[in-house]
């Protein structure tokens, strides 16, 4: 077999130089393959770790940068949560002065903190040794603040308990008698008294209160204006129902009345003028007011300007 020999012509730059002639065997140059190849693969290798190592390392870059931004959330969160709790507390505090005013139970601390906080369970206090640090505040952040909204809901509902509470007693208050119906000085009290018409001694279910006539005369309470009428002994008068607080206020001897049945009147409203009208000896106001149909001393409803809440 005839055996092959490789020529390679190498070409100098130099115009004066010869030609070389290189004769190499078929190993030689089988090897000088090989060793190429290997170089080669060699280059390759150290560029991809070269690759690798950077995009690695701007990994590490963006993870820091994420980690600097999640710590930045939870600074904010935790800020935000500390101040909206200070608000909830206010509210809180304010709630409980309201509740002790109109004699309402407080609500306990125990209802107060239901589902918000707590002692971390076993399994729990071992998930957090696993995690990050910067995680364990996250999950920290989202438990305040999730104990935050319950909080805040839980106090929504008991201070509309604490306003429907407080209307119905203003309400109440709105319709009992508590203000003086008309001016003048009182000439009759409640109770039993000598009857100047009847000529002996009668109950007296309401006061007298005497001044000229066309002195205006005042609902004493927020109602609903239940008769307007003439009658032989009261002459003109009015009847008010005030529901709420279980009253009813009558306005006797009228020269006018200044009102129709059914009308809503506030407290102060003028619902007449006073008069002589029925019997009577002159001109004054009969004032009654009743509990249910027990008239009761109208003096005991009359309260200092300064008590009276609208
Ligand atoms: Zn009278």
């Amino acid at each position: 077999m005839k055996k092959l020999n490789w020529c390679f012509v190498i070409v100098t730059a130099q115009s004066t130089s010869r030609v070389r002639q290189i004769y190499l065997s078929g190993m030689v140059l089988i090897a000088l393959m090989v060793v190429s190849c290997a170089g080669l693969a060699g280059m390759a290798r150290l560029l991809w770790c070269t690759g690798s190592y950077a995009h690695a390392k701007f990994g590490v870059y963006e993870a820091r940068r994420d980690n600097r931004g999640l710590l930045m959330k939870v600074k904010f969160l935790n800020k935000f949560i500390a101040k909206e709790n200070g608000k909830v507390n206010a509210l809180v505090a304010f709630e409980d002065r309201i509740r002790l005013q109109y004699g309402m139970d407080l609500i306990s601390k125990d209802v107060r903190l239901a589902g918000v906080g707590g002692r971390p369970t076993p399994d729990e206090l071992v998930l957090s040794r696993m995690l990050d640090p910067l995680l364990i505040q996250a999950e920290a952040v989202r438990e305040r603040l999730s104990g935050l909204m319950r909080k805040s809901e839980l106090q929504d509902s008991t201070l509309s308990r604490v306003n429907e509470y407080v209307g119905r007693i203003h309400k109440k208050w709105s319709q009992r008698p508590s203000i003086w119906p008309t001016e003048g000085r009182i000439t009759s009290p409640f109770g039993y008294r000598f009857h100047p018409i009847a000529g002996h001694i009668l109950f007296h279910d309401g006061i007298d209160i005497a001044n000229k006539i066309w002195t205006p005369v005042y609902a004493t309470a927020d109602g609903i204006i239940k008769s307007v009428g003439l009658q032989d002994y009261f002459g003109r008068m009015v009847a008010i129902n005030h529901p709420e607080s279980e009253c009813k206020t009558i306005y006797a001897h009228l020269h006018q009345t200044a009102v129709t049945e059914g009308q809503v009147v506030k407290r102060g409203d003028l619902i007449g003028y006073m008069g002589s009208s029925g019997r009577s000896t002159g001109s004054h106001l009969h004032y009654e007011v009743r509990v249910g149909d027990r008239p009761v001393n109208p003096i005991n409803y009359i309260l200092p300007t300064d008590a009276i809440v609208d």
